[in-house]
């Protein structure tokens, strides 16, 4: 059988057969990520049943407020999954904060997708990704940090008392912080913290 480098000089033929092999580990590497979504996905085969109806972007508020007349800017959740299931990591954890991070969790999208495909849960495990792998955005840790601290994520603020107790409102009772902590221990969040 014929072989594509045939005729090739021998560097060429040299470089081919190295582009292959990459192009060959970067396809494993593509397969791999989309297996590891297929298993996070409640219903595996599910997201393989997408018809690319636009109607999650459609009806997405985010992006109704980030993206262009041609949507070539701002936070497009059929455009994640297309590019989660054609594994497309560095893209899409190696880009700007709103690709991924820019997903309030509204469930909007769950919501109207035809095909039953839960997208937050798709969305979800890239945001475990890119915090797995540091390249979450500083917001995150920090709101992190805030209620590891004081076991919630808006502290308790003395304006905010005193204008309570105007409004005759009890007392916010406090969270036990130790056993906050020592949850959010367990559960490894204290090493992800920058
Ligand atoms: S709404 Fe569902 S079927 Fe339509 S493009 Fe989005 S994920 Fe695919
Ligand atoms: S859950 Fe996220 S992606 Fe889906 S509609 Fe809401 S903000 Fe958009």
């Amino acid at each position: 059988m014929t072989t594509p480098c045939v005729g090739l000089k021998p560097r060429d033929k040299k470089n081919y057969l190295k582009n292959k092999k990459k192009s060959g580990k970067n396809m494993e590497a593509k397969s791999e990520f989309r297996k590891k979504v297929e298993d996070f996905h409640i219903e595996p085969d599910v997201i393989k049943t997408c018809y690319k109806c636009s109607k999650c972007s459609d009806n997405c508020p985010i992006t109704a407020v980030t993206t262009d007349n041609y949507t070539t800017i701002g936070y497009n959740p059929r455009g994640n999954f297309l590019m989660t299931l054609l594994g497309q990591e560095n893209l899409l954890l190696g880009g700007d904060d709103l690709v991924i991070w820019g997903c309030t969790v509204c469930d909007t999208c769950d919501e109207v997708c035809p095909e039953n495909v839960e997208l937050t849960e798709i969305f979800t495990f890239l945001k475990n990704q890119s915090v797995a792998l540091g390249k979450g955005p500083e917001f995150v840790y920090s709101q992190t940090k805030t209620i590891f601290e004081n076991g919630k994520a808006i502290p308790s603020q003395p304006a905010i008392e005193r204008r309570r107790e105007q409004l005759n409102l009890p007392k916010v009772i406090e969270p036990d912080i130790g056993e906050i902590k020592l949850l959010l221990k367990n559960m490894g969040i204290e090493k992800k913290l920058k």
